[in-house]
């Protein structure tokens, strides 16, 4: 295949020299055994250079293999293909009366990329979707197929792998008995006197936006299951018009409010699949931090909101659980996840990114993986204590490095 590829937000050029589309495993395969340097496609989703191979390396892109989703209801789990998405596999899941336990704010995104770089959704009780996996099939360096399952000593490296282990061509995730949410949306939470435990804990997953204009969140977002206690919400107003978390963006794009239940996969995700999610004209940042630094970190941002918001169109404050894949920004702490959605204007944008970084260095930020990031490869190192054994797993699976791209290079240093 020949033309440009690009990533989703169109900020990122890939650089490969090809480009191919593979129609089977069997010819992905050829490709990879063939190949010196490779790296997988999934949706495009990232805001970085993570997926690019380089110049003079392959870009395999994935989403013409088989759309397996292959549902074990006795085992309640389903196998699903490389270059699946999760709109998908939500769908097919459901219908057999089963479910995944979250997802993110989409349902646009290949659940191989979302894992691969700890995609997250929110709540205090739950981890990142990655924690739903518990077997990883991959073409590796020579072509070859490798299992890791939960249990194999190098399952903690497996799926989190910023796709440096081979391309993945299949997960094996675990399910749980259907159930329903309703969304719950208010307004106008302040920063000041905030009880972010109470707050995060008042429902199954709950996210704060603001646009750091005022003190406060704008909008905050209770996912209830309807298997759970309805919270009581004194804090804030109850909206009394549907809301997009983007101001100025329509809320058809999102998904059902006003208490309605739904099944899982129509409330998790704050964008309904058939629509352009977020505002599609944007850049993102993320810093995931140990949750007890929350309410000072809010305040570190805050202080410095004059110059975060004149390029900022949402913030979004979440949850995520500790997990214990050695790459997630999540690994081994329970964590509060500042999300920054910003303009589409990345000269404009990186020095704000540099700032913040500053004003969050103190809690050992970990930046979301597949976003907008300036944080030096050294000083992440330092906040990963099981990057030896990734960089180990690396050379027992890819010695060439066929998979390692800059981006991973940098980090494995
Ligand atoms: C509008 C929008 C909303 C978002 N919301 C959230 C959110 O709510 N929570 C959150 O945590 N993140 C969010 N993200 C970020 C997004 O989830 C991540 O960037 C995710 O990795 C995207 O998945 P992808 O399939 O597009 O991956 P890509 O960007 O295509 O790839 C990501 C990485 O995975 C590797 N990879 C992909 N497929 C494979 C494979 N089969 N085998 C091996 N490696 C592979 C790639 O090489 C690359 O290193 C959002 C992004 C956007 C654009």
């Amino acid at each position: 295949m020949s033309g440009t590829v690009t990533n989703w937000a169109g900020n990122i050029v890939y650089t490969a020299a090809e480009v191919h589309r593979p129609d089977s495993v069997e010819a992905l395969r050829a490709v990879v055994g063939k190949s010196a340097a490779v790296r997988a496609l999934g949706s495009g989703h990232s805001f970085n250079e993570i997926a690019d191979p380089g110049a003079g390396g392959v870009l395999l892109r994935l989403d013409a293999l088989p759309a397996e989703v292959d549902v074990d209801t006795a085992a309640r789990t389903v196998r699903v293909g490389g270059g699946v998405r999760y709109a998908e596999l939500a769908r097919l899941v459901h219908a057999h009366g089963l479910a995944l336990p979250n997802m993110a704010s989409l349902p646009h995104i290949s659940v191989a990329g979302s894992v691969a770089t700890g995609t997250h959704g929110s709540g205090v009780t739950n981890g990142p979707l990655a924690t739903a996996v518990r077997e990883v099939e991959l073409v590796t360096a020579d072509g070859s197929t490798v299992r890791i399952g939960k249990g194999d000593a190098r399952f903690g490296g497996a799926v989190t792998s910023l796709g440096a282990l081979g391309v993945v061509t299949a997960l094996t995730l675990d399910l749980e008995p259907t159930y329903l949410v309703e969304q719950h949306l208010f307004t106008e939470l302040p920063l000041e006197g905030l009880d972010f435990e109470t707050v995060a804990g008042a429902a199954y997953s709950v996210s704060l936006f603001t646009d750091w204009r005022d003190p406060g969140f704008r909008q905050v977002w209770l996912k209830r299951r309807t298997d759970q206690v309805l919270p009581e919400f004194p804090w804030a107003v109850p909206a009394k018009v549907a809301l997009h978390p983007v101001p100025g963006m329509p809320a058809e794009n999102c998904t059902e409010q006003f208490g309605v239940p739904g099944p899982w996969h129509e409330r998790l995700p704050h964008f309904r699949a058939e629509f352009t999610p977020s505002s599609g004209a944007e850049l993102q940042s993320e810093y995931l931090l140990p949750r007890e630094c929350a309410l000072d970190a809010l305040h570190a941002v805050h202080r410095i909101r004059e110059t975060v918001a004149p390029v900022l169109q949402t913030c979004e404050v979440r949850t995520v659980a500790a997990d214990e894949q050695w790459l997630s920004p999540s690994h081994g702490r329970d964590t509060v996840a500042l999300h920054f959605t910003w303009v589409e204007d990345t000269a404009a944008v990186l020095p704000v990114v540099r700032r913040l970084e500053e004003a969050l260095e103190s809690f050992d930020p970990r930046p979301h993986w597949g976003k907008v990031f300036a944080v030096p490869a050294a000083a992440l190192r330092a906040r990963y204590p099981r990057l030896d054994d990734f960089r180990a797993l690396v050379d027992e699976l890819d010695p060439a490095g066929k998979f390692t791209n800059a981006f991973v290079r940098d980090l494995l240093g």
